[in-house]
């Protein structure tokens, strides 16, 4: 590992100013030190940021659930407000990495987290992310576990997060402190498809450190769960998942927010699926009809072909799962 600086803040304006200087910030540093290990990042300068008074998960007064970007991804799954309104969000991150590394790891760090595709942290191998212009390994490579969804011909990494699926499906907003002040971005425009451009994966500028995750208001009887596949139950990244958001006042189905992992290069909105669910009576057969359009415009490979059809099937599950049926 080369050898780099670290400097320790105990508030945002000096957070700011240690990222004006070029710092790079870092908190759990559950990703950042692997990379570094790997020599596929080699910051000058680290900012630690834990000392910042960012932990805290609250409703604001306009009825957001804000949790702030030092929350642990532990201490979020636990929260009872997490649990009670929002428990998509608790699962999604309870089904996440290891124990271990959700004691860690913050809600920040996570959004932030970078892609877990072999090639891009193999510094020998072709990667249009990590060197742009290089070429995409996985093209030809082993590809198995890449994005079936908003993929380019420069990148078909998936992103890895969980609980970001779930943040996507309650549209939610990330809340950024840079130098030229504060900024709110929906997170559907936060992280980045690849594009031509897969070397940028979101929209955040220079110097901007992430301040909080904010959850729009819904309705307090709104129904929600994750559902992740994988190839085994522990500490591995989903074949395809699924964010269900519901509200069903009355036997009718009102909002219908959905959201998938594991199969896009960035959390995959279903507006096709929330359509054919909303004004429909939640009824079983409604569940399978909505989900057959969940894979729509899917782009397959020879190795990850069979992610279209896992995709409708675990979206199908979950619409059951949180709507009846199951
Ligand atoms: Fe790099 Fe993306 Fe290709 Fe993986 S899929 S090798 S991250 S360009």
């Amino acid at each position: 590992m080369r050898s780099f600086t670290l400097t320790t803040v105990a508030d945002v304006a000096a957070a700011l100013e240690a990222g004006r200087r070029g710092g790079r910030f870092i908190a759990g540093g559950t990703t950042l030190v692997d990379l570094m290990r790997h020599h596929v990042e080699q910051p000058e300068a680290l900012v630690d940021i834990t000392a910042l008074p960012l932990r805290g998960i609250a409703f604001t007064g306009e009825g957001s659930l804000r949790i702030g970007a030092l929350a642990t991804m532990a201490d979020t799954a636990a929260h009872p407000d997490v649990r009670d309104r929002f428990p998509v969000v608790a699962q999604a991150l309870e089904r996440s990495a290891s124990a271990q590394l959700r004691h860690m790891a913050t809600i920040g760090g996570n959004i932030l987290q970078r892609t877990r595709c072999a090639y891009f942290r193999d510094v020998s191998a072709s990667c249009n992310k990590r060197v742009p212009g290089t070429g995409c390994s996985a093209v030809d490579g082993i590809n198995r576990g890449h994005a079936i969804l908003g993929t380019s011909e420069h990148c078909i990494a998936t992103h890895a997060s969980d609980v970001c699926v779930a943040f996507a499906a309650l549209e939610a907003i990330v809340r950024l402190h840079g130098p030229d002040g504060e900024r709110a971005v929906r997170f559907s425009d936060f992280l980045l498809p690849p594009g031509d451009t897969p070397e940028r994966e979101y929209d955040l500028r220079s110097g901007e450190l992430v301040t909080a995750v904010e959850i729009p208001a819904y309705p307090p009887d709104l129904q929600s769960g994750y559902l992740k596949v994988r190839d085994r139950q522990s500490y591995e990244f989903a074949l395809t998942s699924a964010a269900v958001a519901l509200h069903i006042p009355d036997g009718v189905i009102r909002t219908a927010k959905i959201a998938v992992g594991g199969v896009g290069t960035v959390p995959w909105r279903l507006p096709g699926v929330e359509q054919a669910l909303i004004g429909r009576r939640a009824e079983p057969t409604v569940w399978a009809d909505a989900a057959s359009r969940a894979a729509d415009g899917a782009q397959l490979l020879p190795q990850n072909g069979f992610k279209a059809d896992l995709l409708v099937r675990t979206v199908e599950r979950q619409l059951r799962i949180v709507g009846g049926g199951l």
